[in-house]
């Protein structure tokens, strides 16, 4: 049997979870194996028709005091229990910070491997997977040999698969916990102070790539300007440190689908514009005429972005934004 851990908020399930049961529904017809899920609280029971649309057989719930909310080990000491009463030989879990972190444990918990950010397997005597390594600017091929297959999925890379199934049939575990598995247990969460409107909201994202040189003044100066307007970045830009990761477009970044996107001094490469094509429309700054973003961009300005985007807010200031 493949074991998936899943995520789930009001809103169903989790993208990445999806895209992780992609990997797993081939893993496990390649095995000739069932699908299964597992899924913590209270209201996991709420997803068995999203799962069994994505291919899974049976759902598991955990619905345990001590687990509100979040904990790490308890939540990996669950799957542990689950996976060994269930006899899984595989445990597939989402590429987010609580996917990679539990399997962590997991793997910790049964004395195993794990391989993460994995983007496909062949399933063979071994397993032969195909994973990114440093953000996605590798691939690598590598062979897995273990007792109990411990995977995470790299984020935003496969397609997310509606197959039509039946809802998934719901069962409860009970997890027999330790006080070492409650070490670390969330508390509360609050709202981060990050200010402005996230880029996925955004209605125009003006955004920086390596021509900044490092200095964005002049984009959050024409962002503040534009109503409605957020600031992004490069993975360039992220890698020079100059924006945080959370600001980039790409691939391996956020995905935006905004009225205007306005990318000032960015080549237009593929991994970025796979984070862009949702864009209405495109208007490209660049001193290069020949940059791949001004065949791709709907408008294009042939300048350098430390005149432009300040002249472009200035206009807009004069004309009352
Ligand atoms: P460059 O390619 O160096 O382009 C800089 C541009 O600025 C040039 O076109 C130049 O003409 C122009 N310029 C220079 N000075 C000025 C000026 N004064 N005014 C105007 N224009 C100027 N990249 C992403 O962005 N997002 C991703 O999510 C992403 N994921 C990746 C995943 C993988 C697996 C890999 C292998 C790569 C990924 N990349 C991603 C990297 C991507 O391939 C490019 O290397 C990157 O997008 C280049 O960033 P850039 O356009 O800012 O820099």
């Amino acid at each position: 049997m493949v074991l998936t851990y899943v995520e789930y908020d009001d809103g169903g399930v989790d993208d990445v979870s999806l895209e992780a049961l992609t990997l797993a529904r081939d893993v496990a017809d390649a095995e000739g194996e069932s699908l299964e899920a597992i899924a913590f609280g209270a209201d996991a029971e709420g997803v068995a028709a999203e799962l069994g649309a994505h291919g899974v057989a049976s759902l598991t719930t955990v619905d345990h005091g001590d687990l509100d909310g979040y904990a790490p080990e308890g939540y990996a000491r669950a799957i542990v229990q689950y996976a060994e009463e269930s006899g899984a030989g595989t445990v597939i879990a989402p590429g987010t910070d609580r996917g990679a972190e539990t399997l962590s444990h997991v793997a910790a918990k049964l004395d195993e491997t794990m391989a993460a950010e994995v983007t496909d397997v062949d399933v063979g005597d071994a397993y032969e997977i195909t994973r990114q390594r440093w953000g996605g600017t590798l691939i690598e091929h590598a062979e897995l040999h273990a007792d109990t297959n411990l995977l995470t999925v790299a984020a935003n890379e496969l397609s997310a698969a509606d197959t039509g199934g039946d809802p998934a049939a719901v069962s409860t575990f009970t997890p027999d916990l330790q006080p070492s598995d409650l070490r670390v247990k969330l508390d509360r969460v609050e709202e981060s102070d990050a200010e402005g409107i996230p880029l996925a909201e955004a209605r125009v994202v003006v955004s920086g790539g390596r021509g900044t040189d490092g200095d964005f003044s002049e984009i959050d100066a024409l962002a503040e300007r534009v109503p409605n307007a957020a600031v992004g970045s490069s993975r360039a830009a992220v890698n020079e440190g100059w924006r945080p990761h959370d600001d980039q477009i790409g691939q391996t970044g956020n995905k935006i689908a905004p009225e205007l996107y306005v990318p000032c001094g960015i080549s237009g490469a593929v991994q970025h514009m796979v984070g862009c094509k949702g864009a209405e429309n495109i208007l490209a700054i660049n001193t290069d005429p020949e940059a791949a973003i001004m065949q791709k961009a709907d408008y294009a300005i042939v300048a350098d972005l430390h005149e432009t985007a300040p002249a472009i807010a200035e206009e807009l200031e004069a004309r009352g934004h």
